[in-house]
C-alpha cells in the first residue's frame, strides 16, 4: 500500500504568509498548500484541499440522504431562456455571468438553479403521486462578485449544497423546511461548529420565510443580533422549535425599536454566512408553469423551498473558527489527515515506516513528513497543516520504547509504548 509521505506529496513551499491574505483561512489555505489562486476569486484545489472539500460534501450528502433528499447533478451552464420565464433575468444584475454561444444563444454560469430544478420536476412528474420530491446537487456556481476576498469565503466560482423541494401543499412544505433545517444543523454539528441561525430576508430568491445560518467571527461579513441565550453551547439545538421565540435577527431583519431583548442580553456580532434556507411557496411554479393535477381532479402550483450550503466557503469559516497563531487546528471528521506523523533523526526512517503501517492497518489517515527537514521546520510545518494528532519519533524516546504523542488543540503531550498508542488513538 502507498504511504502518504510529504517527499511525494504535492506541497507548495510558501515560507511566508502571501501578501494578498488579509484573513487566517486564506492565508493558511494558501501557506500550508490547500489551494492557489488561478485569477481573482477563482481558485485551484491542490490534494490537501481537495481531502477538506471532499470531507464537508460527505457529511452535507448524508444528512440530506438521511431525510430523504435525492442526489443529482444539474449543469453549471444553463439558457439564459429560463431565467427569462421566471423574471430573474434582468434582477440578477451584475452578478450574473452571461456567455453567447456560436449561434448566439445566451447562456449563463449558474448563480443558484431554481429555474433548472423547476424545469426538470415539470417536465417529467404529471402526478401528484410523484410527490413529495427534495431534490439537490453540489455544483460549482459562480457569482461576478464585485470585492472577491477572504480567500474561498467570497469566491465567484464556489461550490454550493442547493437543495430545492415540492410538495403538494404548503403545510408539507413547511414539514419539509424543518426538516432540512435540521439537517444543516447536523452537518454543521459534525464538522464542529456551532452555528446560530437566524431569521433572514429573503433577498433576491424570495418568498415569506427564511433562515441565514452564521459562523460567529470576529472576520465575519454580516451584522448578527441575537439573544445571548444563543451562546450556550450545553444544549444542542437542531429543531426549528428549539429556536423558537428566541430573539435572532440579521441585520436587516433586526428592528431596535421592536427587539423584546434587553440591551444587556442582546448580543451584537459578526457572522460568515455558511447556509441560508427559504420557503418561497409558488414564486417559481406559478411562472414557470410547474402544476400537478391533485387526486380530487384540482390543478394546484407546487410549493416550494430551496436551500443552500456554502460548501467551499464552509472550508474557510472552520479555519476561521479554529486556528491559532501557528496555523489550522482541524475538527477530526473533516481534517485532511487525522494525523501527522514525523521523526527527528534519518536512523528512525525504519521505525517510522513501521508505525505507518499499523496506523494505516488500523484505518487511521495519516501524513508522513520524511524529508531531511529539521526538527524545527517539522513542527512548524505539522502545526501550520493543523491534522488533530501528532506523533513524533525520536531517539530518545524511542530507547525508552517511546513515541511522543501530541493533541494540535490542546498541545497536551502524551508517551505510549506503540501497542498502547494504538489502543488509545483507536
Ligand atoms: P452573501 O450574503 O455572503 O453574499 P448570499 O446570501 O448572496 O451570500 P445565497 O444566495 O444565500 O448567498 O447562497 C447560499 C450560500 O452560498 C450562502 O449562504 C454562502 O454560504 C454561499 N455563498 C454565496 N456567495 C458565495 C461566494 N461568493 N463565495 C463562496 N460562497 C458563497
Ligand atoms: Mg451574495
Ligand atoms: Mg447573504
Ligand atoms: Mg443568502
Amino acid at each position: 500500500m502507498i504511504r502518504m509521505k510529504t517527499s511525494s506529496y504535492f506541497l507548495p513551499d510558501l515560507r511566508d504568509a502571501p501578501s494578498e491574505a488579509t484573513t487566517a483561512s486564506h492565508r493558511w489555505m494558501l501557506q500550508s498548500g490547500m489551494i492557489q489562486s488561478t485569477v481573482s476569486g477563482i481558485f485551484t484545489w491542490l490534494p490537501l484541499g481537495l481531502r477538506v472539500l471532499e470531507k464537508i460534501k460527505t457529511i452535507i450528502r448524508q444528512e440530506q440522504n438521511a431525510i430523504g433528499a435525492l442526489e443529482m447533478l444539474a449543469p453549471t451552464l444553463q439558457p439564459a431562456t429560463l431565467w427569462q420565464e421566471s423574471g430573474r433575468y434582468d434582477d440578477y444584475g451584475l452578478e450574473m455571468l452571461r456567455i453567447n454561444d456560436r449561434h448566439d444563444r445566451v447562456l449563463v454560469y449558474g448563480p443558484t438553479a431554481e429555474e433548472v430544478f423547476v424545469d426538470v420536476v415539470r417536465r417529467c412528474v404529471q402526478s401528484y403521486k410523484s410527490f413529495p420530491l427534495n431534490l439537490y446537487n453540489i455544483q460549482w456556481k459562480f457569482r461576478d462578485e464585485i470585492r472577491p476576498r477572504f480567500g474561498v469565503m467570497r469566491g465567484r466560482e464556489f461550490l454550493m449544497k442547493d437543495g430545492y423541494s415540492f410538495d403538494l401543499t404548503e403545510k408539507a412544505s413547511k414539514i419539509t423546511y424543518r426538516n432540512v433545517f435540521r439537517a444543516y444543523m447536523r452537518s454543521f454539528y459534525r464538522m464542529g461548529l456551532s452555528v446560530i441561525p437566524l431569521q433572514a430576508t429573503t433577498g433576491p430568491i424570495g418568498g415569506d420565510f427564511s433562515h441565514e445560518f452564521h459562523v460567529v467571527a470576529q472576520t465575519g461579513e454580516s451584522a448578527l443580533y441575537y439573544d445571548a441565550v444563543l451562546d450556550d453551547r450545553n444544549v444542542p439545538r437542531f429543531e426549528v422549535s428549539d429556536f423558537q421565540g428566541i430573539y435572532a435577527m440579521v441585520d436587516e431583519k433586526h428592528a431596535p425599536e421592536q427587539c423584546p431583548v434587553p440591551l444587556n442580553q442582546l448580543r451584537v456580532a459578526r457572522g460568515i454566512e455558511v447556509g441560508h434556507i427559504f420557503h418561497f411557496g409558488d414564486k417559481y411554479s406559478a411562472p414557470m408553469n410547474a402544476q400537478v393535477f391533485l387526486k380530487e381532479g384540482r390543478k394546484v402550483n407546487l410549493q416550494m423551498g430551496s436551500y443552500g450550503i456554502g460548501v467551499s466557503r464552509l472550508v474557510g469559516a472552520v479555519i476561521e473558527a479554529f486556528h491559532d497563531e501557528r496555523g489550522i487546528q482541524w475538527p477530526i471528521s473533516i481534517a485532511p489527515f487525522s494525523l501527522g506523523l514525523m521523526h527527528l533523526q534519518e536512523s528512525l526512517e525504519p521505525e517510522a515506516a513501521h508505525v505507518y503501517d499499523r496506523l494505516q492497518a488500523a484505518g487511521i489517515e495519516t501524513l508522513w513528513e520524511d524529508r531531511p527537514l529539521s526538527s524545527g521546520e517539522k513542527f512548524a510545518l505539522m502545526d501550520m497543516w493543523g491534522l488533530p494528532f501528532q506523533a513524533i519519533l525520536s531517539e530518545k524516546n524511542h530507547h525508552k520504547g517511546h513515541i511522543e504523542v501530541k493533541i494540535r488543540r490542546t498541545g497536551e503531550r502524551h508517551f505510549f509504548a506503540l501497542e498502547e498508542f494504538l489502543q488509545w488513538i483507536l
